[in-house]
This record gives C-alpha cells, sequence and structure tokens, in this order.
C-alpha cells in the first residue's frame, strides 16, 4: 500500500465527462489498496473568467476580494469530484483551505503554504476515505482565503506531497508528460523520460506550462520525485527527480519560449559610474524585476545606450518611474513589448564549450536578430521578435538534435 497525492489540472477536469474520468483514475489507485489525497484545479477556463469578471468592474479590483473570488473555481471542482467518487462507489469527501486549514503566508494573489493540518485528513484515509483538496489557496494567519499563483494547484500538490509524507506525487495533464518543447507548438518535440528538479525549474521558470516554478523549487529543495503525465492516455509520463538519477546523452535537454518580457533602451546615458544604479534603484524599489541588460561601450567616452528587460506587466510603471525621475538622464526612451524570450535548457552545457556560439549561429541562418541575451551555467536565453518565435524553436530544437 502506498500513499499518493494525484493532481488533477484544469483540462483534466475541464467537463462533466472529464471529471468522472479523472475519479475513475483515483478509483482504481483507490481498488489497488492505496491511500488517496486529490488535489484539484479549477474547471479550465474558471479562472480566466473569474479574473475578466472582477476586471470588468474594476483593473485595480480589491486583492483580497479576488481571491475570494478565485478560490471558488477550486472548491466547485472539488465538490464535483468528491460526488463522482461517492458516485462510482468510493468514500470521499472535499475539504476546503478554511477547513483543513491551508495556511498561508505573503500577499493576497501571490501568498505561499506554510503548513497544514494533516490529523483528520489522515484518519479519514485510514479509515477508507479519498481525500479531495483544493489547489492554489489557502488561508492567512487573519482567517483570509487567499491564492498562490496562476498554476498553483501544481505548488498545492507538492506541499502536500511534503506535509503528508506521501509516497508519490503525481500530476495529472492534458499532456503526456514534459517534452522537448512544447507540444502544441512544435509536434515534433520528445517526451523526456527523466528530468533533473534544476532543469525543470530553468523551464518552468522560462516559460515552460506544464509545471508551475515554485511547485519545482519545492520539490527539489525537499527532493520530492514528480511524476507528469497524461489523464486522457496510460502512456508512462516523465519523471522529475533528482540529478544523480539520470543519464546524461543530449546537452539540450529542451527549448523554452516566453511572451512576457519588454524590452527597454534608454538612448544617451551618461556614462560615469553609478548611472545604472540610479536607473536601477527606482525599478528595485517598486519591486519591478530587471531580467537581462545590455551596456554599449560609449564611442566618445561620454553617452552611451542601456537595454534591459522587464516582466510586460510591469512596462507602464518602469516607464513612468524612469520618465518621472530627476536623477535618471537619458535622451530617448524606446520600449518594444512585441518580443520573446527563447531558451535553451541542459545541464550537459556546463562541460560542453560552444553551446552559446551554436545556438547564435542557428539563429542567425534563420535571419533572427538576437535583441538581448542573458546566460546561466544550465541556460542560454535571447530576446527576439515575437513574430520569430516559433521559427527560432523550431530551429533550434533541430539545432540541438532534440527532434
Ligand atoms: P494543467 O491545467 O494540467 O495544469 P497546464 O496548461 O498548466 O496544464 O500545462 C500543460 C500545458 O503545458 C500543455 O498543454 C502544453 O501546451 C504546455 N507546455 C509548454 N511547454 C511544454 C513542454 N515542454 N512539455 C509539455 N507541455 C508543455
Ligand atoms: N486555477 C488556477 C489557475 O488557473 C490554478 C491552477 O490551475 O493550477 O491558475
Ligand atoms: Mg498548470
Amino acid at each position: 500500500m502506498a500513499k499518493k497525492v494525484l493532481k488533477f489540472g484544469g483540462t483534466s477536469v475541464g467537463s462533466i465527462d472529464r471529471i468522472v474520468h479523472a475519479a475513475k483514475i483515483v478509483k482504481k489507485e483507490h481498488d489497488r489498496g492505496n491511500e488517496v489525497i486529490v488535489v484539484v484545479s479549477a474547471m479550465a477556463g474558471t479562472t480566466n473568467n473569474l479574473i475578466t469578471h472582477s476586471e470588468s468592474i474594476s483593473k485595480k479590483f480589491n486583492k483580497r476580494e479576488l481571491d475570494v473570488l478565485l478560490a471558488s473555481g477550486e472548491q466547485v471542482a472539488s465538490a464535483l469530484i468528491a460526488g463522482a467518487l461517492n458516485n462510482l462507489g468510493v468514500k470521499s469527501k472535499s475539504w476546503m483551505n478554511w477547513q483543513i486549514p491551508i495556511l498561508t503566508e505573503g500577499e493576497h494573489t501571490n501568498s505561499r503554504i506554510v503548513n497544514m493540518k494533516v490529523k483528520g485528513i489522515n484518519d479519514y484515509l485510514s479509515e477508507g476515505g479519498v481525500a479531495v483538496i483544493p489547489g492554489f489557496q489557502g488561508i492567512s494567519k487573519s482567517g483570509d482565503i487567499t491564492s498562490i499563483g496562476r498554476g498553483g494547484s501544481d505548488a498545492t500538490a507538492v506541499a502536500i506531497a511534503k506535509i503528508f509524507d506521501t509516497d508519490s506525487c503525481e500530476i495529472y495533464t492534458d499532456v503526456e508528460g514534459v517534452y522537448s518543447s512544447d507540444p502544441k507548438k512544435i509536434p515534433v518535440a520528445k517526451k523526456i523520460n527523466k528530468i533533473s528538479y534544476e532543469e525543470m525549474l530553468e523551464l518552468s521558470s522560462l516559460g515552460t506550462k506544464v509545471m508551475q516554478p515554485s511547485a519545482v523549487q519545492t520539490a527539489m529543495m525537499y527532493d520530492i520525485p514528480l511524476q507528469v503525465k497524461s489523464t486522457f492516455t496510460e502512456q508512462k509520463g516523465t519523471e522529475i527527480t533528482n540529478q544523480d538519477n539520470i543519464d546524461y546523452t543530449k546537452v539540450v535537454t529542451g527549448v523554452a519560449y516566453s511572451k512576457d518580457d519588454a524590452k527597454i533602451t534608454l538612448i544617451g546615458v551618461e556614462d560615469k559610474p553609478g548611472v545604472a544604479a540610479d536607473i536601477f534603484e527606482p525599478l528595485s524599489k517598486n519591486e519591478i524585476n530587471v531580467d537581462m541588460v545590455i551596456q554599449n561601450i560609449s564611442a566618445d567616452g561620454k553617452k552611451t545606450d542601456l537595454t534591459f528587460t522587464i516582466k510586460r506587466q510591469d512596462k507602464n510603471t518602469a516607464a513612468s518611474l524612469l520618465k518621472n525621475n530627476k536623477k535618471i538622464k537619458y535622451e530617448t526612451m524606446q520600449m518594444n513589448d512585441k518580443v520573446s524570450k527563447i531558451s535553451i535548457v541542459g545541464a550537459g552545457m556546463v562541460a560542453t564549450p560552444g553551446i552559446t556560439y551554436k545556438m547564435f549561429r542557428s539563429l542567425a541562418e534563420e535571419k533572427i536578430n538576437i535583441l538581448a541575451i542573458s546566460t546561466s551555467e544550465i541556460k542560454v536565453s535571447v530576446i527576439i521578435d515575437e513574430e520569430l518565435t516559433i521559427r527560432a524553436l523550431k530551429k533550434l530544437h533541430k539545432t540541438f538534435k532534440l527532434d
């Protein structure tokens, strides 16, 4: 007998038929004698619809109320799964975030799970019941409903695996696992059998939606292996695990993309010590993260250009902070938010020289201009024109033999 967490994403519970199908998967595990905790997302599209409702009242909708609103999506799915299990003859019950409770810390819409009470649920499991828990939410110390960021049901599943000390954590989704690139955009992408936490964390932070970054980070921190698999087929999925368990034959494991960035160029800034610090100070004070930075050498030793990228959602705030700060002097500001970030990720890069060159050369062969670059030990990211995203993904996929 094993104790398992089974997490079902939005598409996996996107209709009543799919909920019944997910309940059958749970029943199968339960029939094998396993103790099962189910974590559910809201039905596909629900969270987006709720956000649209709030925005039609105000773009600055109160965040406490937004959390109350968003949490309702997972509440609906939890009750439907538990009800479907009952209907299949399986003893099952749903718990809401405040009933368990799932304690969180941090601000509304971006909290993190810090603890959960286990006794009630553990007792229920040992009496043969299946516990159904809503993903993506919790309550704060003061008793307010909170949410933990988009895609956060993955993080709920991992937190439950840790706090309930389960034997496995299975992430059921609408694709058969983690692929070398988004299989919906690059049909020749290949499923990866095993991937390290480090690589998965890079890939998800760089836009690979299949796992939420903070879920991977927690799994890595506590060495909780994850299995990503399909709700709709019985194929073996992907194991996300410790690097020691992986044999690397490929230098690059995957290619990720995101369209979350905007690029700002300040033309004609003074070329002297302290100028970059003055520019980034107001951004940092307003919690705007600067990702890539390029500063040209100045031809005359007096003026230069500074390019950097930030999250697209921060572009207006960043522009007005720079315009209105008297300490910051430049001739013109250029903003480009029609860009995408393409990244290659692979633990094998550490020991293989020439990967960055190979990436740049293959983009050049496609006449794709690189607008900004950043690298770390196991990834290289570039900013390019958004229109060229798919062309770049296909080319890099081929160059690094991932097809
Ligand atoms: P869920 O609702 O189950 O949480 P998500 O929509 O959050 O599912 O994540 C699954 C989606 O991630 C897939 O449908 C796929 O389009 C996308 N995706 C992006 N990159 C990858 C990748 N490298 N491997 C697998 N899926 C990916
Ligand atoms: N329903 C939430 C979202 O759409 C959480 C999740 O699906 O993981 O972001
Ligand atoms: Mg998801």
